[in-house]
Parts: structure tokens; C-alpha cells; sequence
């Protein structure tokens, strides 16, 4: 029996899924309506579960052929503020032929409301059934989402695995950044979007609409869906593992399933969404998020958003100027966010923070700028922004010696940092966050006690600016190997490790002035498995949920002991997944996707981190990653600016010269 079938059979014993299918036949959304409002006055925040925002999109049920519910697993809290959702809440709304709707995990208050209620979950805007939608589309940007996105697929009464629904079921579709290691969760989500959804959601409507004039079989949608650029349709693949557990290689089960799956991308960022939903109760981030360029050149050897959001692509100024007056104007909100992986590497950064600067002046709109380097410019910049918060300014070196930010990659001399702390200090700022990890390779107990020795050293330059008032905040996290990073084949720190350097550090930061934050080895942990898990941790994750596991991301609820149960149910050894350091030759269950930086360049900046050598900014100096041999066409089509990589003016890149893109490339 394969993994699938056999968790397939076990689901039948206990699940309640049956009993809510069967209430949907009869739930119209004016019965779920009705019982909503003697049930919500009995919960926490009914402001989460009403819908009817500014500026949410209500249409006629009927009239279109697509309905799309776009579900954020976790409370609407944090879900509101997820751009990409946003984003194709707009792009879905505004097709004549589709609707687009919202749902979010329900706090526990609320489910077991529901539960009791025999109601199943359902849209914010009409109150409609979740599985009476075409399409159910995750945002999975992190993998503490999956029990929850099982949790959802239970409590809308949709079958829990790919392979039991049929044609009268939704597609269950997934993307974010976790997707890129879509395997964990490969028995329960139809299709990933592996990538940039603003034109794949098209095709992917389009699809759907298709299939169904066309009355052919669930696996006839599947096979259509596979076809779409960026889409990645587990259920025609088969996973094969060596004799010691290893992943062995990934088979086709039908001969035109691609092999690989290349992400998706978008030639150019259309213009910024303007028209958000305002929520009545207050959500993480209660702003207009502005993305001001994607994509990050920096090559941070840790960090996996900036492998996989590349190539760079900026807006203009005056496009995101604009933006923002019209946003402001739709919702009334007082802050904006400036958001990038790197801001202060925007190419027009000062002249895009001096037009908002004037343009807004008086008018009590506070601007964030995320994500900033250790130079004073960055100090410059946020001086700009008159109505900035001076309360505190986050820096994030990520190591404390040069040494270990030269293997990371971020290479940052001490002295810089301290003359940049003494700069913010002297601008008014009396408390510098600092973001550090541990556990990145080939740390030493000396490299941790840095950390400490360097918070104080910040601490003292405070002082001597602003006294007793200075203070530093370190938050420590603990480094994750993650999958299409260098660092992807070393191992991750165990517990016991994790322990004995926080323990460490919670002695050496002690004292007026210094505060440090950290995670729980155990939190660290879950990350580490899921993040690099393969086929078979589908069970554990299933085993997980099954023995009451959710809401994975909130220590309240966070039960390591029942996921160590989960192993051992499935028997998996966690360590595996872990703390074993993978051969650089091994495949990897993810190798199949790929995200157009090629693996041999991934091998190479591995390898180049064991000598300390660093990059430098691949704006400065193309690296030949694999995005512009991938990618040639659009960067083509698409010169100047637009793109940060260099421009392609050959007709066509010969394969043998992929390796010496440099010099084909014009101009450099
Ligand atoms: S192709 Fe060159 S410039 Fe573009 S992301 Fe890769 S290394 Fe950087």
C-alpha cells in the first residue's frame, strides 16, 4: 500500500469530515448567516469571522463561472495582512467571469463554535460553504501553516487528501514560499504554484472553466493544470528512496508531466494594488504595503526568499508614489510600508523617500522601511522620512564576527556596525534592535559569546550619545537550513546545541539596557523538519494534525511531544531530517523544482562559504546564477532598468556557454 493509499485508510476510522459533508447539502448561506449571529457574540473577536470590510468585493454568486475562496491558514489577524492574497483578491475580482472570497483559520474559540454548530467554514463575504467553491487557494508562506491548512480542508468538509475528491470537490491549490519544497504536503494540495501568481492564477481560472464546459474526469483537470507554466501537479509524480532512507530520484507517471517544474515569474511588477480591505479590528500590520522592488541581489547564503524571488525588479518612483495617494485615499490608513527584501538597495531609495517626504508632509502618514543595510545611508534614509518612529531602528547583522558573516555572506566590518549604531543613536533613536542567528555553519561557542560581546559594545557607543537612555534589543534566532539555498545540505543545530549557546547568551546579556529575545529549540526544530522534509513527512504531518496538532506558529498551542508521537506512529527518525549533513551529490526531494538558480551555482557559493569568500553585490557583478539563461527571452524584451540583471541583447545563449554567461552577456 503506498504512503498515500495507507494514510487514506486510516483517515476513514475517525474522521468527522463525512457528517459536515453531509450538513453542506443543506447549509445555504443564509442558514450559516442565521446561526452565525446567535454563535458569534459568544467568541472572542467577531470582527474576524463577519466580513463586510471597506472595500471587500461582493458579486453575484451566479453570475460568474469561477468561484475562488483564497484562504489564509491562520486567524485573520495575521492572514489581512498578506500581500499576495490581496493581491489576487483584486486580480479575481476584477474578471467578469470569476469571484473571489476570504477565509482564515478560526481561533479555537471559534472552531469549537462551529464544530458544535455542525457548520462548516465558510467565506467572509457571502457566507458560502467553503467546499462550494471552484477553487480553494493557500497562501503557504511558512511551513508552521501546514496541520492548519489540514485543519481547514477538515472543517469545510473537503476530503483531507488529493486522491479521494472528485469532480464535485474544489481544487485545492497552494503557493507561497514554502511551496517550493511542495512535498511535505504533496498528498493533500492538487496543484502548487511554484512562483509568481499574478498571470498563473489566469490560467489557472481559465483551466478550470475549460475542464469543466469539457465534463471530463478530475484527472483530466490535473493533467491540463500540469501544463501551465509554474504549476506543479504532485499526484503524476512518484517519489523513490535508496535502501538508507535517502531520496533516490522523482518518476514521471505520465510521459508529458514536466520534469522539471521551473518557477514562475512576471516580466515586470504591475502597477501596486491601492484598494485594500480595512478590517474593523486591529491586525498585525494596519497599512498600505507598498512592494517597492521584488527579487534581492545580496546573496545572503542563509536566506531563501533571496534565492528564489530573483531576478530584481524595481517599480518606478512615481508609480509607487501614486499608489500610495491612492490608497491613502481608499482606505484612510496612516502608515505605509515600504516593503522589499533589501530597501535601502532600491536603485532610487533616497529620491522614492524624499518625494513621499514632501508630497505627504503635514498630512500624518508614518512610512516604514523594512530591511535595511548597516551603513549610515540607512541612517539617512529613515532621517528622511520626517514622521518615522524614533522609538526603535532594526538592524540585522545576522553573525557578530567577521568571520562567520564573511561564510554567510554578509560581509559587514565591526567597525562599520558600531559607527552606524553611534549614528542612529545620535539621530534620536534610543533603542537599536539587533537581529542575529545561531547555528549557521561551522559556528564555534566563541562566535555566540560574540553576539553578547557585541550588543554591549553597541550598548556602550549608545551611551556615550544618549546616556542611560540607550538601549539594544537582541533578537536571536536559530538558523534553518532551507531547500535552493547554498546552505541547503548542512545540518541544523540539535536541541541540545541550541540549548547551550542560548543558556549563554541569556547570562552574558543581562543588565540595564540589553533585552534579548530568542526561540524555543523546539520551534526551531518543526521549521528544520518541514522545511527539508520529503514525501513521507505528508504522514507525519497528517499524524500530527490527527492527534490535535494546529496553530503550529503559537507556543499556546504548540505541542512538540505530539509530533514526536507522529514520528514515532509513522516511524521516521526526526533526526534525519535534521541534523544529518546531506553529501553534496545527493538528490534532494526538491530538485525537481526549479527556481532558475542552478544548482551548480549553489554547489559553488557552498563550497566557496567553507573558505570565508564572499560575493559581492550581483549588481555590481553577475554571477551567472541561471536566471538570465532561464529567463533570456523576457530579460530581452524587457531592457533597461527594469530588471537588475545584466541586459541580454545576443538572440540566443548557447547551452555550452551557460557556464560563461559573463561573457555573453552585453556589456560586461
Ligand atoms: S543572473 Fe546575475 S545579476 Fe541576475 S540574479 Fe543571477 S547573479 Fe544576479
Amino acid at each position: 500500500m503506498s504512503i498515500i493509499q495507507d494514510m487514506i485508510h486510516r483517515s476513514r476510522e475517525t474522521s468527522d469530515s463525512i457528517e459536515l459533508k453531509r450538513n453542506l447539502l443543506v447549509l445555504t448561506p443564509e442558514t450559516i448567516q442565521f446561526r452565525l449571529e446567535r454563535l458569534l457574540p459568544t467568541v472572542q473577536k467577531p470582527g474576524r469571522y463577519t466580513g463586510g470590510e471597506l472595500n471587500q468585493v461582493v458579486k453575484d454568486w451566479n453570475s460568474v463561472q469561477t468561484r475562488v475562496a483564497l484562504v489564509f491558514p491562520d486567524i485573520y489577524d495575521l492572514g489581512m495582512s498578506n500581500l499576495g492574497l490581496a493581491i489576487l483578491y483584486d486580480l479575481l475580482n476584477q474578471r467578469p467571469d470569476s469571484l473571489a472570497e476570504r477565509a482564515f483559520s478560526p481561533w479555537s474559540d471559534m472552531e469549537a463554535a462551529l464544530r458544535a454548530a455542525h457548520l462548516p467554514l465558510y467565506s467572509l463575504e457571502t457566507k458560502h460553504p467553503l467546499a462550494a467553491f471552484d477553487i480553494l487557494g493557500f497562501s503557504l508562506p511558512y511551513e508552521t501553516l501546514y496541520t492548519n491548512t489540514l485543519n481547514i480542508l477538515d472543517l469545510a468538509g473537503i476530503p483531507m487528501f488529493s486522491a479521494e475528491r472528485t469532480t464535485q470537490d474544489p481544487l485545492v491549490i497552494a503557493g507561497g514560499h514554502a511551496a517550493y519544497n511542495p512535498e511535505p504536503m504533496h498528498a493533500f494540495i492538487d496543484a502548487f504554484v511554484i512562483g509568481e501568481g499574478e498571470e498563473v492564477i489566469h490560467e489557472i481560472v481559465e483551466t478550470h472553466q475549460v475542464w469543466r464546459q469539457s465534463g471530463g474526469p478530475r484527472h483530466d483537470l490535473l493533467a491540463r493544470l500540469s501544463h501551465i507554466w509554474g504549476v506543479y501537479v504532485p499526484a503524476l509524480y512518484d517519489a523513490h528512496y535508496h535502501p538508507d532512507g535517502a531520496f533516490s530520484h522523482l518518476e514521471k507517471l505520465v510521459d508529458d508531466a514536466p520534469l522539471p517544474v521551473v518557477k514562475r515569474i512576471v516580466a515586470r511588477l504591475s502597477p501596486p494594488l491601492t484598494r485594500f480591505i480595512v478590517p474593523y479590528i486591529e491586525t498585525v500590520h494596519n497599512r498600505i504595503p507598498v512592494e517597492i522592488m521584488r527579487g534581492c541581489t545580496r546573496g545572503c547564503r542563509f536566506c531563501q526568499a533571496g534565492m528564489i524571488t530573483r531576478p530584481v525588479r524595481e517599480r518606478t518612483v512615481e508609480e509607487i508614489v501614486t499608489a500610495i495617494e491612492q490608497a491613502v485615499q481608499f482606505t484612510g490608513f496612516e502608515e505605509v510600508g515600504l516593503l522589499s527584501l533589501s530597501s535601502s538597495d532600491y536603485t532610487h531609495i533616497l529620491e522614492l523617500v524624499t518625494t513621499i517626504s514632501e508630497r505627504f508632509a503635514g498630512k500624518n502618514l508614518s512610512i516604514s522601511l523594512p530591511s535595511l543595510r548597516i551603513e549610515s545611508f540607512s541612517v539617512d534614509l529613515m532621517d528622511a522620512l520626517k514622521d518615522a518612529r524614533r522609538s526603535g531602528f532594526t538592524l540585522a547583522p545576522e553573525a557578530a564576527t567577521e568571520r562567520m558573516r564573511e561564510i554567510i555572506n554578509k560581509p559587514v566590518s565591526t567597525q562599520q556596525l558600531l559607527e552606524t549604531a553611534r549614528a542612529i543613536y545620535t539621530r534620536g533613536w534610543s533603542n537599536l534592535k539587533l537581529y542575529f542567528m545561531i547555528g549557521h555553519p561551522s559556528e564555534t561557542i566563541e562566535d555566540v559569546q560574540a553576539i553578547a560581546d557585541l550588543c554591549k559594545a553597541v550598548l556602550a557607543e549608545g551611551r556615550k550619545v544618549i546616556g542611560r537612555r540607550a538601549q539594544v534589543t537582541a533578537g536571536v534566532s536559530t538558523f534553518v537550513p532551507k531547500p535552493h539555498t547554498p546552505f541547503q545540505w548542512v545540518p541544523c543545530d540539535s536541541v541540545e546545541q541550541i540549548q547551550a549557546k542560548q543558556t549563554l547568551l541569556k547570562q552574558a546579556l543581562r543588565g540595564p539596557g540589553l533585552k534579548l529575545n530568542w526561540n524555543t529549540p523546539e520551534d526551531t526544530m518543526l521549521e528544520a523538519w518541514l522545511s527539508r522534509g520529503d514525501r513521507r513527512m505528508a504522514e507525519v504531518i497528517y499524524q500530527a494534525w490527527r492527534r490535535g496538532v494546529k496553530f503550529d506558529a503559537w507556543k499556546e498551542f504548540f505541542r512538540y511531544d505530539l509530533w514526536l508521537e507522529a514520528f514515532r506512529f509513522v516511524g521516521l527518525e526526526p533526526d534525519f531530517y535534521t541534523h544529518r549533513e546531506r553529501p553534496i551529490d545527493e538528490a534532494l526531494p526538491w530538485d525537481h523544482i526549479d527556481t532558475a538558480v542552478r544548482k551548480k551555482f549553489l554547489t559553488e557559493d557552498y563550497l566557496w562559504s567553507l573558505r570565508g569568500k564572499t560575493r559581492v553585490d550581483c549588481r555590481e557583478r553577475c554571477f551567472a546564477c541561471g536566471i538570465l539563461p532561464t529567463f533570456a527571452d523576457m530579460r530581452r524584451h524587457n531592457p533597461g532598468e527594469v530588471w537588475q540583471c545584466p541586459e541580454v541583447k545576443s538572440k540566443r545563449i548557447p547551452v555550452s556557454q551557460i557556464g560563461k554567461l559573463e561573457e555573453v552577456i552585453t556589456g560586461d
